[in-house]
């Protein structure tokens, strides 16, 4: 019997220690605010599309970029999308407060691109975040190097410096007040984008994966490469409510690391889920699928005519000025011929590797 104590001690010892999970952090940010927050009045409209569910859409009072979403559930908040800066994602969390005081555990990343992840780094090391494979990968090795933020991040200086002589030319005190705001704005952007850190999510899935949250069901899919090589969106599926970051967006989305031909398969795949509302990754929800068909017919004759353009020796500066995609001005933002730089040296870039 003497024998036996300190066995039956050192196993309710080993097993009080299997049993022992650290607590959930009830704060899930770290505790230091970063530069650039300074802001006035709301830096955000929360549109609440269904019972704790939100769309979050910037005001103009603070850089935010692209739209998030949050998940408001039984015992935590999901947030989906984190803007383009420490700041933004740091202001949302803070607005995010005032609808309710559950914490933060769960961020999903629908894509690298900077207007979408580079809030990341604000999250504590408690909270998940999920994103493709192909996003970790990208956040981990060059995504800040890559042509887009380059040019963000590149043209930011000047910016500041045009609306310095802007403001000192200007008199009438009302427009001069209103550059003074778009200033700030950008200063406070440039200050949080100084203390970037670009942090991948910790968690990864390569097709398909489900959160559960009480009754509620939180699908997180792959549905084939369109807008990045690993863009998900996030399927409600009780609520029929979809979250698409850039891979459908209210308007026209940007192509500089796309696969459009493959991007009209994949917008397929999502025509197949049952949703009547979206929430885009930028511009404002809707309802109205039929913008799917008219964003596939777009990215359809872009290929089209930029890949003729480049058949005849046109150079990809001059096919963006010329290529003519104004036929879909009915059901885009078009204005007249041309599409942005980036998009027709993609096209260019993918056709070129195609052929070697
Ligand atoms: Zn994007």
């Amino acid at each position: 019997m003497k024998r036996l104590i300190p066995v039956f001690a050192i196993v309710v010892l080993v097993l009080a220690a299997l049993a022992y999970r650290p607590p959930v952090p009830a704060v899930s940010a770290q505790s230091r605010q970063p530069a650039g927050t300074s802001h006035s009045g709301k830096a955000f409209r929360f549109n609440k599309v269904r019972d704790g569910v939100y769309h979050a859409v910037g005001t103009g009072s603070l850089a935010v970029v692209g739209n998030s979403a949050f998940i408001v559930n039984d015992n935590d908040v999901i947030v989906v999308d984190d803007h383009v800066s420490p700041a933004a994602a740091w202001v949302l969390l803070e607005e995010i407060k005032e609808v309710t005081d559950k914490p933060v555990t769960t961020v999903i990343n629908t894509h690298f691109h900077f207007d979408h992840a580079h809030g990341n780094q604000i999250f504590g090391p408690g909270v998940q975040i999920i994103g493709h494979e192909f996003t970790r990968r990208m956040l981990l090795s060059n995504s800040i190097g890559m042509p887009l933020y380059q040019g963000y991040i590149n043209g930011m200086p000047g910016q500041i410096e045009g609306l310095r002589k802007r403001i000192a030319a200007e008199a009438d005190p009302a427009a001069k007040a209103k550059l003074q705001t778009q200033l700030q704005i950008t200063e406070n952007n440039f200050a949080s984008q100084k203390e970037l850190k670009p942090t991948p999510p910790n968690v990864t899935l390569s097709s398909q994966m489900t959160l559960y949250r009480g009754s509620r069901e939180i699908q997180i899919r792959f549905l084939g490469r369109g807008h990045t090589a690993g863009d998900v969106v996030v399927f409600l599926p009780n609520e029929k409510v979809v979250i698409t970051g850039d891979f459908l967006t209210a308007g026209l989305s940007n192509m500089s690391d796309s696969y459009p031909e493959e991007w009209v398969a994949s917008l397929d795949a999502l025509k197949r889920l049952d949703f009547d509302t979206v929430l885009p990754g930028h511009g404002d929800a809707f309802t109205d699928r039929t913008k799917i068909d008219h964003f596939q017919a777009y990215l359809r004759d872009v290929w089209t005519e930029v890949s003729r353009l480049k058949r005849q020796g046109v150079p990809a500066e001059e096919a963006a000025k010329r290529a003519d995609l104004t036929k879909h001005k009915a059901n885009l933002p078009i204005q007249g011929p041309g599409v942005p730089p980036l998009a027709a040296t993609r096209i260019y870039d993918l056709i070129d590797s195609a052929g070697k």
